[in-house]
């Protein structure tokens, strides 16, 4: 069984949500505020706060939660796109349960990393 958190808005999303797509331990549900054409979240089932615990996946785990990505950008019909994972409060992370941000469609505006302004950028 997949490690849950009753108090995880992720984790019952896992269990009782609608998907895009799923397998392998894996789901795919669209961004309920979307920041492009396309914006999926590719959830593991299993529950660790950040990608900053990606270690307790194991390389198998680990290299089927990124093929998913890629196949559920396959599956919607990018061949172009963006992945993000934010990580942490100051990075932009709000939901603590990891989550990988698929991102397509319609020419991307920004280029990545556009990082944060700096004084030594700005020298
Ligand atoms: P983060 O900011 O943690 O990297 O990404 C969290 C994402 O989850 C945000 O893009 C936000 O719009 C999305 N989100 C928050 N609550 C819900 C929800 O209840 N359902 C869905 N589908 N997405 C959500
Ligand atoms: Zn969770």
């Amino acid at each position: 069984m997949p490690k849950q958190r009753e108090d995880c808005l992720f984790c019952s999303i896992v269990r009782e949500g609608t998907y895009v797509a799923r397998a392998d331990g894996f789901v795919a549900i669209k961004d309920i505020n979307p920041q492009a054409e396309v914006h999926l979240l590719v959830i593991p089932e299993h529950h660790v706060d950040s990608f900053r615990e990606v270690g307790e996946f194991s390389a198998k785990e680990s290299k089927r939660m990124l093929e998913f990505v890629a196949q559920t950008a396959r599956e919607v019909g990018l061949s172009d796109y963006r992945v993000v994972v934010n990580v942490g409060r100051s990075a932009g992370q709000t939901v603590f349960h990891l989550h990988w941000h698929l991102l397509g469609g319609r020419e991307m505006s920004e280029r990545v990393p556009s990082g944060v302004a700096t004084a030594e950028a700005d020298a």
